[in-house]
């Protein structure tokens, strides 16, 4: 037992020694990001904040702040929300210590947080004093019938930029105090589901005000970047455009292969079965990147946006930045990063580092 696990160690820290990659972890609490730490990740690559906001009395409050009947009610919740996410984000610039954390906005459609029976409704009637017809409402006006084609990722910003607003003055305001503590914490503030360079624009001056009313407050000045998901075809045909917006750009493989296939990643269990059976597909695309069709769309963007903006960083969030074909990919295409589940950070680790040495083979 000992020895086999030695011998892993010894693996992993060959892999270390050899690998161009770095490996962060996809994580939101401190309990993640500090098991993701413990296997070697060098960072966080994907914060889904969303996921911060699914509990108890913060899903009252994201709640009360979607059915607020006016502004000052609406800013009533946003205050509450965000002492939680900035709670929320001291503890993780705790863990992650003097490494990079990339926090991504909200991204889910907004009517995943409304209740939709009966009895939930009425019990969350009761909670926060809205009547059960307003809640009902509201949970109908907001379905759709596509949702994950619908009112998500950046969208939500053009439309409430109030809470893009909210989660940065968090962020910064945790990093501060993660500050005064002698940390070193490191935000990298990501747009999800961008399609274009307006986006961009509109939502970076939110969020470069957010950062500035903070920092002008607590006198200090805190380093940041901020950076775009790359999910959309769009996104990855307008690179060029998008890099002179942003520091980093993170691929969301997920959500790239739904829209590059037109394959729903929610329902691939009704069709995916047959199609590998009948070799209509070579391999399941959410697993491993198809490297003709994703992965080119991927390089077109990391070329054209590298011609543009030579600095720029490049990672991978999606699942597939923890899938070893896929990261010989990455690494071959001149990625920074990848990012995967945390349980997967050492697989990701050797596969980094053979992706590298089976290159160096070739030449
Ligand atoms: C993605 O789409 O690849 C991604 C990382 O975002 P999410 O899975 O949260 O949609
Ligand atoms: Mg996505």
């Amino acid at each position: 037992e000992a020895s086999s696990s030695d011998d892993f160690q010894t693996l992993l820290s060959w892999a270390d020694k050899h690998r161009r990659l770095k490996v962060r972890a996809n994580a939101e609490t401190p309990e993640d990001a500090a098991k993701a730490l413990e296997l070697g990740a060098e960072g966080i690559g994907l914060c889904r904040t969303e996921h911060m906001f699914f509990e108890a009395d913060r899903i009252d409050q994201m709640r009360g702040m979607i059915l607020a009947a006016n502004r000052e009610e609406r800013q009533h919740y946003l205050d509450q929300l965000l002492t939680y996410q900035e709670e929320d984000m001291l503890a993780l610039f705790r863990v992650m210590n003097g490494l990079p954390v990339t926090v991504r906005l909200l991204d889910p459609p907004l009517h995943e947080f409304l209740p939709h029976t009966e009895d939930d409704m009425a019990a969350l009637s009761q909670r926060i004093g809205k009547p059960v017809a307003a809640i009902r409402e509201m949970t109908e006006s907001l379905q759709e019938v596509n949702p994950m084609l619908g009112f998500r990722g950046c969208r939500l910003s053009i439309v409430y930029p109030e809470i893009t607003e909210m989660q940065v003055k968090a962020i910064i305001s945790a990093a501060v105090r993660a500050t005064e503590e002698g940390l070193r914490p490191h935000p990298e503030i990501m747009i999800p589901l961008v399609v274009n360079v307006r986006e961009i624009r509109l939502i970076s001056k939110i969020i470069d005000r957010g950062i500035q009313a903070v920092m002008q407050e607590k006198h200090v000045s805190i380093p940041y970047k901020i950076g775009t998901m790359m999910e959309t075809p769009r996104a990855t045909l307008g690179a060029d455009r998008l890099a002179a917006e942003v520091e980093f750009m993170s691929f969301g493989t997920n959500d790239l292969t739904q829209m590059t296939y037109g394959f729903s990643r929610d329902d691939v269990g009704k069709f995916l079965p047959q199609y590998l059976e009948k070799k209509l597909v070579e391999q399941d695309p959410f697993v491993s990147l198809d490297t003709r069709a994703v992965g080119r769309l991927m390089e077109i963007a990391v070329t054209e946006s590298r011609a543009r903006k030579p600095g720029i960083k490049y990672g991978i969030c999606g699942e597939h930045g923890g899938d070893p074909l896929s990261i010989q990919f990455c690494h071959d295409l001149g990625l920074d990063y990848v990012s995967c589940s945390p349980f997967r950070v050492p697989v990701a680790r050797i596969a980094a580092a053979q992706a590298k040495v089976r290159r160096e083979q070739d030449s």
